[in-house]
């Protein structure tokens, strides 16, 4: 077969009018546009590479600029000198000499890199005939390692270790994938509790989310602790006392503030708090996780990189790993971190909801359970139920639980239509807003 070769990219600020209902909004993103900066990467066999990531509206444009730049980087390789050495290609990217100024691995590079890195996974996905999940799930482990760079991680786990764990898994594999299939993941949802929303609107989408099967609920805190007491009222009124309960304060405190401001709530029974403080501060996550247990301290979202992730869960800050399908480098970075919480002993939780994020983890959160982390107690992965509509191939979340992915790709596929009416400034969406006076 001839090589497929990458040979142009289509890239989209796409943004969605979210904040006017106060969609995704919590105490420090208060008016959020869920948007993504997209990129299509084109080859010459004719297949796409579809891949994305997540921001919440201005500077959006940025990371669509990042991304641009980095395109020289990977137009022109072919999709088997890729697979040949996945490290190699993947820090070529993340270490180019002269971009890595502007991070390294953090910041608006590792958001565009991540939407690069997504997109090549989707085309080699796409190129296999098979969901990403299940590519990575049968992939030998050398090969999968191999897609790791353990740079800077290496007192943890290093390619030895990492291989040893993954092979550990590797008796039980099959049966691990045939209950993916059979079952999915279980998810936990974040709909019913966004700041922003009314009380009957808390009430509503708390019966909907216990309808619908859900387990596990997550609200918003920080604005006012007097709100908070009575919004964890209101949902542990409407969950009943057997379902589970998440707060998270989107780093609104300092260390001692986030610590008094936990001990009202705690009574409504808090499995996790998350995001106490900035998402930089290892020793702060650390001190609150002392401080305020039985209750755990989640964070990760906004963890840089791999290298972050080591410091955080080796310090003990982090007690729920919440990795990010698009914060750090995309999916190599992902394995890595999934790695270094099997090697810590420490549950990965996903973080998903916002555009496109949901999509990616519903193969993340397989790949992580089947590959390095075999177990499902104690374990969800966030979903929120926005925006799905405008995708090719949306997650599927029935029973309260993630399904596996079928399709061939990773899922990250926005709608043609879509990508049009919502292209920012100048699809129809934004112009029509423009009209009627609103500002963004
Ligand atoms: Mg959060």
């Amino acid at each position: 077969m001839p090589p497929t070769t990458i040979i142009g990219a289509e890239i989209t600020d796409l943004r969605f009018p979210t904040s006017e209902e106060a969609h995704g909004s919590d105490a420090v993103h208060v008016d959020p546009d869920y948007s993504a900066a997209y990129v299509v990467l084109h080859t010459d066999a004719g297949l796409e590479g579809h891949g994305l990531t997540f921001t919440i509206g201005r500077g959006n444009e940025i990371v669509c600029q990042a991304i641009r730049s980095l395109l020289p980087l990977v137009e022109g390789r072919t999709l088997e000198s890729i697979r040949a050495d996945r490290r190699a290609f993947w820090r070529a990217l993340a270490q180019d000499s002269q971009f890595r100024w502007l991070g390294p691995e953090k910041g608006v590079m590792a958001l565009a890199l991540a939407a690069i890195v997504n997109a090549v996974w989707d085309l080699e996905a796409r190129a296999a005939g098979k969901p990403l999940w299940r590519l990575l799930a049968d992939m030998p482990a050398e090969e999968l390692v191999g897609a790791i760079d353990f740079h800077g991680i290496r007192d943890a786990v290093d390619e030895a270790a990492c291989l040893a764990m993954v092979k550990a898994n590797d008796a039980t594999r099959a049966e691990r994938i045939a209950r993916v299939e059979r079952e999915g993941f279980p998810a936990y949802t974040t709909s019913c509790g966004w700041i922003g929303y009314p009380d009957d609107t808390v009430r509503a989408r708390c019966r909907d989310g216990v309808r619908d099967g859900f387990t596990h609920f997550k609200m918003k805190i920080g604005q006012s602790i007097e709100d908070d007491v009575r919004r964890a009222r209101i949902i542990r009124e409407e969950i009943g006392p057997d379902r589970v309960l998440m707060v998270d304060a989107n780093q609104r405190f300092d260390v001692r503030q986030a610590i008094e401001w936990i001990k009202p709530l705690a009574p409504f029974g808090i499995w996790w708090f998350e995001e106490p403080v900035s998402p930089d501060d290892v020793l702060g996550h650390a001190e609150i996780a002392r401080a305020i247990q039985p209750i755990k301290v989640a964070t990760g979202e906004q963890c840089q990189n791999r290298v972050m992730f080591k410091q955080f869960l080796a310090s003990g800050g982090m007690q729920i790993c919440q990795l990010d399908s698009c914060r750090v480098g995309g999916v190599n970075d992902n394995l890595a971190i999934m790695a270094l919480a099997r090697r810590f002993g420490v549950p990965v939780c996903p973080h998903a909801g916002g555009v496109g994020l949901c999509e990616f983890v519903a193969h993340l959160i397989m790949v992580d359970y089947i590959r390095f982390n075999p177990t499902i107690a104690g374990r969800v992965c966030e979903f929120v139920d926005h925006l799905h509509e405008h995708f090719v191939d949306p997650c599927v979340v029935k029973g309260g639980r993630y399904l596996a992915p079928t399709r061939p790709g990773f899922s990250g596929e926005v709608k043609r239509a879509s990508l049009e009416a919502f292209a920012f400034p100048n699809g129809p969406e934004w112009v029509k807003r423009r009209k009627n006076g609103a500002e963004r």
